[in-house]
């Protein structure tokens, strides 16, 4: 098969794109040939080094296509069959899995990671882990979908436990993870405000339902949100930037607050003054990735039409290089999607 390698760390120059041995599916695995995946941050960290991942590598944890093979004990669905699936692989096995917190599993795997993913024309993955694509979804918006969706669903849902009439700030809205948590903020009936340091991602914003959109270049946001809830804070803040806003984001918050951490796009060391942690007793969630609950809840709101995926832009699969270099320039909307040539 076609994939998308890299045989040593570093810039996007690192990608060839060339030939790589098609995997064959062990017991409960299935072959997907894939048609599209997405790209995330993680990919960027996994390309330029991280621990544990073996060269070469195939990046890329999102993908969507077709059933191929299937492996030992796996049929559950028949080849053919359109699938997305949920990156992470847990051994289903260990206490936290008994418990069905899948993402604190011991043996815990993301595709594109810890194993090959889905820069290429097929993967293995467990065959529990894939789920049949909405109709209405395309492949690109198949692939979008789970990282980022599976990741906004647990950190406010699951988490945070967001409620109706509640006030949630999401900073930096052109992510998807950000995308995911308004769509998924403004289900739970939630008064949502975004931020963006780019005039045309606020309009995009408060088109997709944002009740309020702050420029975060102009203003200090937290000034900002303390005028917009009439000095009484939000209830959650939804920070994937990190090191340049934490301290911002924690100020942002109304007593019994709740800061949810997806991730730390600027940088992992962030400063915080613990008198506004104790004094308004704050909580602070981090989480990454999600259950198979969490996944099979998220799957059926997919279903049922409320949800969807924001495609920025897609890319031939052989211009992995440009498209990890618009993810890493910032300028995108939305996922950044590569389109894959059948197996
Ligand atoms: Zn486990």
């Amino acid at each position: 098969m076609k994939a998308m390698r890299f045989h040593q760390h570093g810039g996007p120059e690192v990608l060839r794109f060339e030939e790589a041995p098609t995997p064959t599916p062990g017991p409960g695995e299935v072959l997907v040939a894939l048609r599209a995946a997405a790209l995330n941050h993680l990919d960027l960290f996994v390309r330029e080094g991280i621990p544990g991942v073996s060269l070469p590598h195939i990046g890329g944890a999102d993908g969507a296509g077709v059933i191929a093979t299937a492996g030992p004990g796996s049929g559950r669905y028949p080849v053919g069959t359109r699938v997305f699936f949920d990156p992470g692989i847990s051994d289903g096995t260990c206490a936290f899995c008994q418990r069905g917190e899948h993402s604190l599993c011991d043996q815990y795997q993301l595709l594109g990671e810890n194993r090959d993913g889905t820069f290429a024309q097929a993967v293995v993955i467990p065959e529990v882990n894939c789920r049949p694509i909405p109709e209405a979804f395309s492949f690109q918006e198949a692939a979008a979908f789970p990282l980022v969706f599976l990741t906004a669903w647990r950190l406010l849902m699951t988490k945070a436990r967001v409620q109706p009439g509640e006030t949630v700030l999401i900073l930096g809205i052109g992510g998807g993870v950000a995308q995911a948590a308004l769509q998924l903020a403004k289900l739970a009936g939630a008064t949502v405000f975004v931020t963006s340091g780019d005039p045309e991602k606020l309009a995009r914003g408060r088109a997709m339902g944002a009740d309020a959109v702050i420029d975060h270049a102009t203003t200090d946001f937290s000034r900002e949100v303390w005028s917009l809830t009439g000095k009484r804070g939000v209830n959650v803040v939804v920070d994937s930037v990190g090191a340049a806003t934490w301290e911002r984001s924690i100020r942002s918050l109304g007593k019994g607050g709740r800061l949810v951490v997806p991730g730390a796009t600027s940088g992992p060391k962030a400063e915080v003054d613990l008198r506004r942690v104790f004094n308004r007793q704050v909580t602070i969630y981090g989480s990454t990735m999600g259950s198979r609950t969490d996944w099979d809840q998220l799957v059926t709101l997919a279903r049922e039409g409320k949800l969807h995926p924001v495609i920025d832009r897609s890319f031939p699969l052989e211009a992995a290089a440009q498209a990890q270099a618009r993810l890493a320039s910032g300028a995108q909307f939305g996922k950044v999607v590569l389109d894959i040539p059948p197996l």
